[in-house]
């Protein structure tokens, strides 16, 4: 099934720093808005990321599967 062409595919990640969902190169550490190297490819229940990218920023954002509250424990942060 190994693919040959050298296409890096996109990942969504989430800075456990500020709460930012952006997506990455796979080999991406730092977060983009605060420098942080605090990315995840996952939450902490093991839930994919990608429901993320469809909330706009500035409103609640929870994890569908176990709801951690990602603008939350930025804010905290
Ligand atoms: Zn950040
Ligand atoms: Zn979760």
């Amino acid at each position: 099934m190994a693919e040959a062409a050298p296409v890096i595919e996109a990942v969504v990640k989430v800075c456990s720093t500020c709460g930012r969902f952006r997506h990455y190169d796979p080999a991406d550490e730092y977060c983009v808005v605060c420098g942080f190297a605090s990315l995840a490819t996952e939450c902490s229940c093991g839930r994919t990321l990608e429901y993320a990218m469809a909330e706009p920023e500035g409103g609640g954002l929870h994890c569908p599967r176990c709801g951690r509250d990602w603008r939350r424990a930025a804010i905290d942060a």
